[in-house]
């Protein structure tokens, strides 16, 4: 007898679901990379209990047509790519279209909609999957959604979770990471009622620094910045009587995406060594803007990773563009910080 069994769809959702949603803040991350992409200028979070009871995203962007509005959550269904080809030259945040597919298998969600051409709003229900409803309502702008209960079908998931204070924690940092790339965009960030963050959106990187930061870091930023054929690498690095006792100071962002990458980091690390206190970390804020084609981002599909094609190019060019910047500004030497 034959032993082979195809998966249904019900549980295939929830299994892919894991890979994109791990906890509030990986849905968070979604649900503002979708504003970002929607064009929005102003951008609001609510959340409640980490994240756990309630994650509600506002944003002022184009909104999602009526006609289309119950398909955003069907699996690789995206109005952000069409062929093979485009996955090359990506410039939107997302494109595999499987976020809200994933985050509605788990949880359960509401989306109020109203696209730029529209009169009217729409509003669909969710919850495991399945849409439940869909009416048209009156809405002003941009797209409201409702994501409660996370993980409320997926119990074993649920008990991965951290405590709601340390949810918390991660949804603010995932806020204040893409808040940085995005100074252009004014985000709101509020917990239990709490407000936590706010950003002007006056497109100045030193603003969303100083609202995250604090004025002093501000008045300690000392920029950089290098192009060398079409790698453009910039950013900004606190002076390194500022440090930090672990890297948690290391933000770095390649293409507006805020990434993680131990070549990034061992070349800060390399940069630093004779400014900081051997142990301690400078703070950088770092952009890499590079042609799509030259990178892999698909290495993931939470796309935290990025795989550069010519890794020691941009190493090389990252580290020159620091050193040359600390050596014009004379920063103390290392010998002189113990002291
Ligand atoms: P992806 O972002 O990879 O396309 P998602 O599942 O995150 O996949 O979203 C599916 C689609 O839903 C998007 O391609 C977009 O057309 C639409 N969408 C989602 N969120 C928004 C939003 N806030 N504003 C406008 N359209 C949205
Ligand atoms: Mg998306």
């Amino acid at each position: 007898m034959r032993e082979l069994y195809k998966l249904p769809e019900s549980i295939t959702h929830i299994l892919a679901a894991g890979e994109v949603v791990e906890r509030p803040a990986s849905c968070l991350k979604e649900l503002l990379e979708n504003s970002i992409d929607a064009g929005a200028s102003l951008i609001d979070v609510k959340i409640e209990k980490g994240g756990m009871k309630r994650i509600e995203v506002y944003d002022n962007g184009k909104g999602i047509h009526p006609d289309d509005i119950e398909y955003v959550f069907e699996r690789h269904t995206t109005s952000k790519i069409k062929s093979f080809e485009d996955i090359f030259s990506i410039k939107t945040m997302g494109f595999r279209g499987e976020a809200l597919c994933a985050i509605s298998s788990v949880a359960k969600v509401t989306l109020v909609s109203k696209h730029l051409e529209e009169e009217q709003g729409c509003m669909v229900k969710v919850e495991g999957g399945k849409v439940l409803s869909k009416s048209f309502c009156p809405f002003k702008e941009g797209t409201r959604i409702i994501v409660e209960d996370i993980f409320y079908n997926t119990p074993a998931r649920l008990k991965f979770l951290k405590s709601p204070s340390t949810e918390q924690k991660y949804c603010l940092e995932v806020v204040e990471k893409i808040a940085i790339a995005w100074p252009e965009i004014s985000f709101r960030a509020e917990a239990d009622g709490k407000r936590q963050i706010f950003t002007p959106g006056d497109n100045k990187i030193e603003s969303v620094i100083g609202s995250i930061f604090g004025i002093e870091i501000v008045k300690n930023l000392v920029e950089f910045s290098l192009e060398k054929e079409s790698l453009k690498v910039w950013g900004y690095f606190v002076n390194p009587t500022v440090s930090r006792a672990t890297r948690s100071g290391y933000h770095f962002y390649v293409n507006r995406r805020y990434i993680k990458s131990k070549l990034l980091s061992s070349c800060i690390d390399e940069a630093f060594k004779n400014s900081v206190i051997t142990g301690r970390f400078p703070i950088v804020f770092l952009f890499v803007q590079i042609p799509p084609s030259e990178i892999d981002v698909n290495v993931h599909p939470s796309k935290l990773e990025v795989k550069f094609r010519d890794e020691r190019f941009v190493y090389n060019t990252i580290y020159k563009a620091i050193a040359d910047s600390l050596k014009s500004e004379k920063m103390i030497p290392k010998a002189d910080l113990g002291k």
